[in-house]
């Protein structure tokens, strides 16, 4: 599925001891922090100089995996970041599809020409350039490609306890739990070495998923209880909050993780979106069950895009227009959802 020239150029290019960055998406996610921090240290294992970048902070439920500590976020010190970028030899692209994912850091990414730069992600149609492409949507997350990539350049990338403990905390976060995007059997005897290797799932599972605070919990019954839209003839479900809500809250990055899930538990609801007001803009996340694609939903109409089942975007407008665009687009799509 690799193809052997790949990895004989890669392992070419890693031959030396190299500068190296690795650079993940605007509002990381587990799959992208998991890949980055795995590639970190199984790079570092293989004498490299490595710098993890992230554009804005990381949510506080991943800032225990192995290696969070040594992450540079590049909206904190940007002239840093940027020369950490234009410094490096190699660059590595993990979990997105296209540069303005990379929010500042795209246009350093783009005029550093000398650098080699390789991309591993899962998204579908590439749309940035890279001297070296793994690009395959089969996979249930970068985390999974990533694993098979370093096992194609090292027999035992799994030497390391750090790369194994965060490749499965990609792989179970991008799957959410192993319920979607996990139809593969590929996926799962990868997941069966990361299980064998002996790393603590329940303790991962636990450090994510039972690690919210007070707030957070509120905020979810508060969501589906006060703002939770459901819209029967047209399958959808849709969830909004307001930036004054969210302070109501205390919210803090990462507190709404997962709710965009919520709408599609009931009966008969195919398509649901998470409206956020956030900064000057309203972030959109979409998840569907099924055929409708609701990543070409959102790059045609709200400037985004992601997986068939999972997508994000944004919007200008205020957070009523947004959402009376929304509905009006539904009715359009009446017979698609
Ligand atoms: P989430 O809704 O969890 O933020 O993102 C779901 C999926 O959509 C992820 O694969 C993510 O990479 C992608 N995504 C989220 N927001 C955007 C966006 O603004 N632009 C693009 N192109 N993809 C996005
Ligand atoms: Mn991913």
């Amino acid at each position: 599925m690799i193809p052997d020239r790949d990895i004989s150029q890669l392992r070419e290019v890693l031959g030396p001891r190299r500068r190296i960055a690795l650079l993940s998406h605007v509002n990381p996610d587990g799959d992208s922090i998991g890949s980055s921090l795995a590639l970190y240290h199984f790079l570092r294992h293989h004498g490299h100089e490595v710098s993890v970048l992230v554009p804005n902070d990381l949510p506080a439920f991943l800032a225990w995996l192995p290696g969070a500590e040594s992450i540079r976020v590049a909206k904190r010190d940007l002239p840093t970041a940027i020369r950490t970028v234009l410094e490096a030899e190699v660059i590595f692209f993990l979990d997105f599809n296209e540069a303005s994912r990379l929010r500042e850091l795209a246009t350093p990414v783009q005029e550093h020409r000398e650098a080699f730069t390789i991309l591993i992600d899962h998204h579908p149609d590439p749309r940035i350039e890279a001297s070296l492409v793994f690009s395959e949507t089969r996979v249930s997350s970068t985390a999974e490609l990533l694993y098979r990539v370093m096992k194609s350049l090292d027999p035992s990338p799994l030497e390391c306890e750090e790369v194994a403990v965060n490749l499965y905390a990609g792989i179970m976060t991008d799957t959410g739990c192993f319920r979607y995007n996990a139809a593969y059997p590929g996926t799962w005897r990868s997941v069966a070495e990361l299980v064998e290797r002996g790393i603590d799932i329940d303790d991962i599972y636990a450090r994510i998923y039972d690690n919210y605070s007070e707030h957070r919990m509120r905020l979810m019954g508060y969501a589906l209880d006060q703002k939770m839209v459901i819209l029967p003839d047209l399958h959808t479900g849709y969830i909004w909050l307001t930036k004054e809500e969210l302070e109501r809250y205390s919210y803090v990055t990462g507190d709404t993780e997962g709710f965009v899930n919520l709408p599609l538990s009931v009966e008969g609801i195919r398509f649901s979106a998470l409206f956020l007001e956030l900064g000057d803009r309203v972030k959109i996340s979409f998840r569907s069950k099924g055929h409708f694609a609701v990543n070409e939903f959102s790059n045609r109409y709200f400037n985004g895009g992601g997986h068939r089942n999972a997508a994000g975007g944004e919007c200008s407008l205020t957070m009523e227009e947004t959402i009376d665009k929304f509905e009006r687009l539904l009715k359009t799509y009446r017979d698609k959802i």
